[in-house]
């Protein structure tokens, strides 16, 4: 190991307590970080040279062991709940001091990186890692200061991941042996007992999400974000699989980033220095730019090889359907630098309408805007499971509550001002179900999703018929170049009048019963925004 590069230099963890760790490797290049990884066994060198690891037994996110100390200055600002779970000072420091001990005599990857390309705005990171691949990870996702910022580097958020340490739930106030803690007063994040990434990136995404509204005025989003060549942005907020990292991939368009956002007075600009983005049946014909970004420096997780080749077979879930990727931005070739664009033009609400009901693009007015902002709404299928064939809605406010520590009504409230003060257009992009709900009906195709959205963004839909949904009350353009006009409203791809109307009623009876927990926060405006459930179908 001594070939990678090793700096003897302890002395930078001091501050943290770790002073007795085997080989400390500093801010190591991809090279050397892909080349330890194999080393050590921690992951396989795919055809097209990118790293390919296993996660483990997680492999996705665990929000239900996501805690945030509970102290004097989060007592009173974190919206506590199912979301954001409290956990004492007093379990933080002595699961603190375990997992220090836990760190002696290990190799440890340390990573100095940047939360935020706005430099006014942008959290300094160090991330201490046990494993080199997920080192590589916070090299990919995070942005990559220049090599004379690393020599004096002082970091203001500190993150500890080491996988294989588990806590002792009833030792250490956790639920089970994973966990990851956000402490605002220690500015550092624990994680433990789990190897999936994401926990790191998004961890630091729910960091900004506290830091930015309160001490910034800064909107935190959970969205991705391209400019067009008349230097417009455009935002794509969106749940999970409703397709912020396929739809900000446009090779007509610059990428500005594909997940987590802040927008201040005067830009937007991403959190991140790169993409992850599933890999699900992924092929170079649909999705070329993430496609050929899977090269050297590139991580792949969870996926399988062709047997007896090291092709990657993206069709293969016999791990997980949550198979990703991670590469830094400018593996997509068209990336703006540095990752900021100016005060969007459009946003895109994405939603995944399991049932069928929702237009694939229909435009809002703020109130509308306002109310499915609230609401979050996407649907998940099933899953695989023979049998169920019943979707699931999924209400998740300012589409990324997992992420917002504070009430959401603050995001909606700040949103709700830009889009008065600067004019937006929004627009509530259904990249689900059509002709029927999951199990009859068939997903949109892309190709059609995505003409809708170039139209919407070359002012193409500014300029055509539209007609409003008699339950929603979004306008539903009634051509759109590029997409079979039946195709744009959801009422003529079903066989008949009753079984959409039915089902639409159905699916605006959830909006109205999720929506209740926020109607002492919404103002007249929002609640008109309310869909209305047809009599005539009931
Ligand atoms: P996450 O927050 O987990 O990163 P995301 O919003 O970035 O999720 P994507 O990674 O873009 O979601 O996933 C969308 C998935 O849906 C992709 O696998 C894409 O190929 C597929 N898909 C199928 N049809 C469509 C469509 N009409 N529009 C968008 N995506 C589609
Ligand atoms: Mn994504």
């Amino acid at each position: 190991m001594t070939e990678l590069g090793l700096k003897s230099e302890v002395s930078g963890l001091d501050t943290l307590g770790i002073k007795n760790a085997n080989h400390v490797y500093w801010n190591l290049t991809p090279a050397e970080l892909t080349e330890a990884a194999i080393m050590r066994g921690e992951g396989q060198i795919a055809s097209t040279g990118a790293l390919m690891c296993d996660t483990g037994k997680f492999t996705g996110r665990s929000p239900k062991d996501r805690f945030i100390v509970q102290d004097d200055k989060t007592k009173d600002t974190v919206w506590w709940g199912d979301i954001n779970l409290p956990i004492s000072s007093e379990k933080f420091d002595k699961l603190y001091q375990k997992m220090i001990a836990h760190l002696e005599g290990k190799d440890l990857f340390v990573r100095d990186a940047y939360a935020g390309a706005d430099k006014t705005y942008r959290l300094k990171l160090r991330v201490v890692n046990t494993m080199a691949w997920q080192n590589l990870f916070c090299y990919n996702m995070f942005l990559r200061p220049e090599k004379y910022k690393l020599e004096r580097f002082d970091p203001n958020f500190t993150i500890i991941c080491a996988p294989e340490f588990m806590a002792d739930p009833e030792e250490d106030g956790t639920r089970q042996s994973n966990f990851a803690i956000i402490n605002f007063t220690k500015r550092m994040i624990l994680i433990g007992g789990t190897a999936y990434a994401g926990e790191m990136k998004k961890g630091i995404f729910s960091v900004l999400n506290y830091l930015l509204p309160q001490e910034r005025d800064v909107l935190s989003m959970h969205c991705s974000a391209n400019i067009g060549k008349r230097h417009d942005t455009a935002i794509f907020f969106g749940l999970s699989g409703t397709g912020k990292t396929t739809l900000s991939a446009d090779p007509n368009r610059s990428l500005i980033g594909d997940d987590e956002h802040g927008w201040t007075d005067k830009n937007v600009f991403n959190f991140e220095g790169g993409c992850y983005a599933k890999v699900i049946d992924l092929t170079r014909e649909k999705e070329p730019e993430i496609y050929d970004a899977i090269k050297f420096g590139a991580i792949i997780e969870n996926t399988r090889f062709y047997e007896g080749s090291r092709h990657v077979n993206y069709a293969d879930t016999s791990v997980t359907e949550n198979t990703r990727t991670s590469y830094p931005i400018e593996h997509i070739a068209n990336a703006v630098t540095p990752s900021i664009g100016g005060i969007p033009k459009n946003i895109f609400f994405l939603t995944c309408d399991a049932y069928g009901v929702l237009p694939p693009i229909s435009k809002l007015t703020k109130g509308l805007a306002m109310y499915h902002f609230i609401s979050g709404y996407t649907a998940k299928v099933a899953g695989t499971e023979a049998g169920i064939t019943e979707p699931e809605t999924a209400f998740s406010a300012c589409f990324g509550a997992p992420f917002l520590p504070l009430h959401p009504t603050r995001y909606a409230e700040m949103l709700g001002k830009k889009i008065e003060e600067y004019n937006v257009n929004i627009w509530l992009v259904n990249t689900g179900w059509s002709g029927g709900p999951y199990g009859v009906g068939s997903r949109i195709k892309l190709s059609y999703t995505r003409a809708m959205i170039t139209a919407a963004l070359n002012g193409t839909l500014d300029n055509v018929g539209y007609r409003t949904h008699s339950i929603f009350g979004c306008g539903i353009p009634l051509t759109c170049p590029g997409v079979p006009s039946e195709v744009l409203s959801p009422r003529e791809t079903w066989k008949n009048d009753i079984g959409y109307y039915k089902m639409a009623n159905s699916l605006a009876a959830k909006f109205i019963k999720n929506f209740e927990k926020f109607q002492d926060y919404a103002n007249d405006e929002i609640m008109a925004g309310s869909p209305r459930p047809r009599k005539d179908y009931a």
